[in-house]
């Protein structure tokens, strides 16, 4: 008798013992090798096979994108996407499910247009990068300092005196090459965070920049940026790649480029944001928390669809496949969907405030669209690796392995970070497949129509098994090394 079944049944009647020989009579059985008994393994390979056939994922993620569309941390649409997260969780089974919520300033997108009006008269598609300060009222203009990447913009003294960005608009033309893993965009990215503090120390009046992502499409890529109190703040904002493309081939020309740019936006918005919480509590060690997650907020550009409607969709579909499996584990399965990701970790920061003193087993998040898993990484304690070792083997027929280096420095999604490194919780990173991922990240193409939602069921399989077999592990998974 499966082991599974051979539980439930004694859980029903005990009295299905009586008459046996006594060898015969059930025990919790060790699996051969395994930290976990058999029982749990077959049960996490019941949620994976389940997990794979299951279509909660492509339902959810359309119901958001289509039933709410793009939902910025603060804005009524976030409100309406919590309220329908409320309703949505707790129809799929789930306990204690609510909102906590926090209060939060934020920036808002005001109209924004830029043109080349030098060598010829050409409108830019552009988005402003998240937290730009407006440009003064009728716009600025100035001629354009072009430099290939932020890496050539920084290696000029930060000093307007000795700088060709004094009194000009910064271009950074910083290319974002097509990687599995993401980490192209890692490192363009800081051309978008960096810039404007960088360009600013010497003397520039504005900042633009290539769109960070991979996208040939004349569509512009949002985001966050940041600035320093040290240095005046400058408006900034990205132009779609032909544009970019555009740029570069008239300053290769030897011709000089003038741009006007009239930009408007506000900050420090007094708005209330909240992170959606769900559970499947546990038995023995309830109090301990395997936490996966996702964020409930997008820019304000396209639908969200990737960016996270696919995460919010991979692990509320992955804690329903736990729910409907029926069979608690010795922890408590918590799913957050946070609020306010995307410009300040506003979510995160509020949940480890409120449960900095709860022990948890496990962080975890799903935030890099709807690829499929190919790869799992852990950051627990030495003690602890036997266990995700037994945890990948239940992983692997979905394609899922442990890389050879780094496999115990996995680096979780943003939110999971920001909780692993505060309170050094142990987290688990899966990889997802991201070579079309900043096609359309942070833009007006993140919607449903370019979605392939195909490697959603993959996903929430995966993340299944590895909350219940977290939860249900022998042992603690912290503290990790960090
Ligand atoms: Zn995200
Ligand atoms: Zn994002």
């Amino acid at each position: 008798m499966a082991g599974l079944q051979r539980r439930a049944l004694l859980g029903a009647a005990g009295l299905l013992t009586v008459g046996l020989p006594l060898g015969l009579v059930p025990q919790a059985a060790a699996a051969a090798g395994s930290p976990f008994e058999a029982a749990d393994l077959e049960h996490a390979r019941a949620l994976r096979e389940r997990g794979l056939a299951d279509r909660t994922a492509p339902s959810l993620v359309r119901e958001l994108c289509e039933g709410i569309g793009a939902r910025p941390a603060g804005s009524p649409e976030e409100a309406k996407a919590r309220a329908w997260a409320l309703q949505v969780l707790a129809a799929l089974g789930l306990e204690n499910v609510r909102a906590e919520t926090f209060p939060l300033r934020i920036w808002q997108r005001g109209p924004a247009a830029a043109r080349l009006t030098a060598p010829a008269a050409r409108p830019l598609v552009m988005a402003a990068l998240g937290n730009s300060v407006a440009t003064p009222a009728g716009g600025l203009d100035a001629e354009v300092a072009w430099y290939p990447s932020l890496a050539a913009l920084q290696a000029e003294a930060a000093d307007p005196a000795r700088s060709q960005a004094n009194g000009r608009i910064v271009f950074i033309d910083e290319r974002t090459p097509r990687t599995r893993d993401g980490r192209g965009y890692g490192n363009a990215v800081l051309a978008r965070i960096n810039g404007p503090v960088e360009a600013a120390r010497r003397g520039a009046v504005a900042l633009a920049l290539r769109s960070i992502g991979t996208s040939g499409q004349p569509v512009a890529h949002t985001g966050a940026t940041r600035y320093d109190l040290s240095v005046p703040r400058i408006p900034a904002f990205a132009v779609s790649v032909p544009d970019a493309e555009f740029i570069a081939a008239r300053h290769a020309a030897g011709e000089t480029l003038k741009m006007h740019l009239d930009l408007q936006a506000r900050s420090g918005v007094d708005a209330t944001s909240a992170n959606v919480i769900a559970e499947w509590r546990g038995t023995d060690l309830a109090h301990e928390i395997v936490l996966i997650s996702a964020h409930l907020d997008t820019w304000d550009v396209g639908q969200g669809a990737e960016d996270n409607g696919a995460g919010v969709a991979i692990a509320s579909a992955a804690a329903a496949l736990i729910a409907s499996g029926g069979r608690r584990a010795r922890r408590t399965i918590r799913l957050v969907l946070f609020g306010n990701e995307e410009n300040g970790f506003d979510g995160a920061l509020n949940y480890g405030n409120r449960y900095k003193d709860v022990p948890h087993q496990l962080v975890g998040e799903s935030d890099f669209g709807a690829g499929r898993l190919y790869a799992v990484r852990s950051r627990v304690a030495p003690a602890a690796l036997p266990v995700i070792d037994a945890m990948a083997e239940v992983l692997a027929p979905l394609g899922i392995t442990q890389p050879e280096s780094g496999r115990n420095q996995g680096n979780p999604a943003p939110d999971a970070s920001v909780l692993m490194r505060r309170h050094r919780w142990p987290a688990i990173a899966l990889s997802q497949d991201g070579s079309r991922y900043f096609d359309v990240h942070h833009t007006a193409n993140d919607t449903l129509e370019t979605l392939d939602t195909s490697g959603l069921p993959q996903n929430a399989a995966a993340w299944a098994v590895t909350a219940w077999l977290a939860a249900q592990s022998p042992v603690t998974f912290g503290p990790p090394p960090l």
